[in-house]
């Protein structure tokens, strides 16, 4: 089934725009892809020039959090689902999304939503729905993703944080949007060479509830110790593994920066593959001191709205997708 799958992606005589079209969308999940070229600022002199920032800037951001939840099938099936699983082992016409199938919900999703929205003080709702995210991705079997839109099962809480000592302590309370559920794609792997990719589907239509934040955090501490304690809550209520490394937790990071006394948000930038609490905490610093750098030196017209990656180790710096 698998190499079906595959060839006809590979060979599909409909796929225009192969290139475009699996090239790794979020490097999180691809980690052993080809790392993107471009010149690189050695670190001596980049610290150097951040250290004479101005502080007279203050930075925005807000965090997007999805977590999988551990339930014993699928969000829309009765496939199971287990992490590092042969490809494909594990699907069925449903999450493979062949015409005529149809899904019926997994009671505890809606469960682990609920239990997940109360322990973040959210409002919930009690009349709620699904809704179709239409997008063209060869790991989306059925050309849309199940998520929510507009009435999501919980909106509104909140999550307290006590920031450790060392970073300064003190008690904040970050602020929750929304908690929506949704499902999970398939995966993609890359070939070396980057002539073709193989689809697995073992991960599509797991169940995911995906965690807005308010755009409450100033730094990469609490922005790190805001996600810390959100992989807290989840173990502890039993609703995921909350393992960053396997993908059940994955953090996607708005970040933008404005001069203290402006209202006005500054342009927002995502900034993807964080894989640690450690690297999404020197990425949003990194990133902060970048876009400070550019307003300071009045080229904040550079900052424009995209998605950075994080480089971590010799590099430690983002870079445009
Ligand atoms: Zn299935």
């Amino acid at each position: 089934m698998s190499y079906t799958i595959f060839r006809t992606f590979q060979f599909h005589p409909f796929l225009l725009y192969p290139t475009s079209i699996l090239k790794p969308r979020n490097r999180f999940f691809f980690s052993t892809t080809t790392k993107a070229t471009q010149t690189k600022v050695p670190t001596s002199t980049q610290s150097k020039k951040l250290d004479k920032i101005p502080k007279d800037y203050e930075a925005v951001i807000g965090i997007e959090t999805h977590v999988q939840l551990s339930t014993l099938t699928k969000a829309f099936c009765s496939c199971p689902y287990s992490y590092g699983s042969f490809p494909n082992s594990s699907i069925c016409p449903v999450c493979m999304g062949l015409p005529g199938a149809l899904p019926v919900l997994n009671s505890k999703v809606i469960e682990f939503a609920v239990k997940l929205g109360l322990a973040l003080k959210c409002n919930l709702a009690f009349n709620s729905k699904f809704d179709r995210k239409q997008y063209f991705y060869p790991d989306l079997p059925k050309g849309y993703q199940i998520s929510q839109f507009d009435v999501p099962i919980a909106a509104a809480g909140f999550l307290d944080v006590d920031i450790p000592l060392e970073f300064g302590g003190g008690h904040k309370r970050f602020g929750i949007t929304r908690v929506h559920m949704e499902e999970d794609a398939g995966k993609l792997m890359h070939a070396e060479n980057g002539n073709f990719s193989r689809v697995d589907l073992n991960r599509a239509g797991v169940p995911l509830l995906e965690i807005v934040s308010e755009p409450d955090m100033r730094n990469g501490i609490e922005a790190s110790e805001y996600a810390a304690e959100l992989q807290r809550l989840v173990r502890y209520l039993g609703v995921s593994n909350g393992n960053m490394q396997e993908g059940s937790l994955r953090c996607d990071v708005n970040v933008s920066v404005r001069p203290i006394g402006q209202s006005k948000f500054g342009t927002k930038v995502e900034v993807k593959n964080l894989n640690s609490f450690a690297s999404m905490s020197r990425a949003i610093d990194f990133e902060i001191s970048r876009q400070v750098l550019l307003h300071s030196q009045g080229q904040e017209d550079q900052i424009v709205q995209e998605t950075r990656l994080w480089e971590e180790g010799s590099q430690n710096q983002t870079f445009h997708q």
